[in-house]
């Protein structure tokens, strides 16, 4: 087990895309961090890097106190899974988890023990002596899990490997990896443009736009706290509503407002005083609520913070809730309700904000204004 460290690593291709700059970060001994991010975000090219496989333009890879950077991969204690399994196709399971412990000159019995308790941990005992090419897709990541976790690497690198699943099996998947993750305590990086999985299985996840990380942080953090605009577009489902507001000022409050919201925040309460000391100098922000967050009375009830009326255009279902799609003029949002609120296509609802639960965003540069 080991820590894994970027410092300042740049990866340009072929003299001219930039496709990570200026990377750093650090993981814990045994922890699991996820990088996430759109398509072409840096992410696979990172991951290269740590296996050794790409070299990096500038920077330094430490694993532990160890320099890695100009070790090439198989000097490197690293093991690699990525979406295709790349099983050798004319082997038993048995033989494909053995291969690499072969090469290694591992004895037979040492590597039948070995083989057996990663079978045991992946739940494939049972199709040690089966042939590869006769197994589901979701057998088959679990063997090239397996062959990976018998070699007992100091780093665990995977790259989009639920990738190829189907949605049940997927979420099956995530557990069983996070699981045999945790029991194996090895230093793990996992890729993937998911936001969901990088949720619900990291210690840790750095969200990547543009080769660059957005922000390193715990999930309950990134969820809360989101750094800038498009951290917080990227992270939550469904994604954050985004408004352009204009402060204005009383002496007991500020008000938010644009032609539908006003929100207006009693500056008693330390809340209401960040976002008066944010907005002072400050033409228009850019407010974000999650839709978990703008909650929806029905017709004519409205308790605390009344932000706006607002027309229902659409309702989607979506088992325990209810997507409400809401606009009047140019603004639209969305709303997520218990299924069981009664509300009907076209009508005027009245929407609260718990100004706790609110976020704001400087419009040119994206940055978070409330810490
Ligand atoms: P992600 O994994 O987030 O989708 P990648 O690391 O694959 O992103 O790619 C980052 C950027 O680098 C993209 O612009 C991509 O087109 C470019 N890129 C990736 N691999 C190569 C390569 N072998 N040669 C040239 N450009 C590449």
């Amino acid at each position: 087990m080991v820590t894994v460290r970027l410092e300042n690593i740049v990866k340009r291709y072929d003299g001219d895309v930039l496709a990570v700059d200026n990377v750093s970060l650090d993981t814990e001994d045994g922890s699991f961090l996820t990088l996430v991010g759109p398509s072409g975000s840096g992410k696979s090219t990172i991951l290269r890097m740590l296996a050794g496989v790409v070299t990096a333009s500038e920077g330094r890879i430490m694993f532990g106190d160890k320099d890695v950077t100009d070790i090439p991969p198989q000097d490197r204690d690293v093991a690699m899974v990525f979406q295709n399994y790349a099983l050798y196709p004319n082997m038993t399971v048995r033989e494909n988890m053995e291969f690499g412990l072969k090469m290694q000159g591992v004895d037979a019995d040492e590597r039948r023990e070995t083989v057996k308790e990663a079978a045991h941990l992946l739940q494939i005992q049972e199709l040690l002596d089966r042939d590869v090419q006769q197994l589901s897709g979701g057998q088959q990541q679990r063997v090239a899990l397996g062959r990976s976790v018998v070699r007992d690497p100091e780093v665990f690198l995977l790259d989009e490997p639920l990738a190829n699943l189907d949605a049940k099996l997927r979420t099956e998947m995530r557990t069983t990896l996070v699981e045999l993750q945790r029991e194996i305590g090895v230093t793990t990086v996992y890729v993937t443009h998911n936001q969901i999985e990088a949720m619900t299985m990291s210690d840790k996840v750095a969200v990547l736009d543009k080769g660059r990380i957005q922000q390193l942080a715990a999930p309950q953090e990134l969820y809360r706290n989101p750094a800038n605009q498009f951290v917080a577009d990227f992270i939550g489902t469904p994604s954050m509503n985004f408004l352009d507001v204009e402060a204005r000022h009383a002496d007991d409050a500020v008000r938010l407002t644009n032609e539908v919201f006003d929100i207006s925040v009693p500056t008693d309460t330390a809340t209401g005083v960040a976002i008066r000391d944010v907005t002072t100098d400050r033409g228009k922000s850019t407010l974000g609520i999650r839709p978990q967050d703008l909650v929806v009375s029905e017709r004519g009830a409205s308790e605390g913070y009344l932000a706006g009326q607002i027309e229902v255009v659409l309702i989607e279902t979506a088992g325990d809730k209810l997507i409400l799609h809401l606009e009047e003029g140019d603004i639209r949002v969305i709303s997520v309700v218990n299924e069981q609120m009664s509300v009907e296509y076209g009508d005027k609802v009245n929407v609260t904000i718990d100004p706790e639960r609110l976020h704001l965003f400087d419009p040119e540069t994206g940055d978070a204004l409330l810490s």
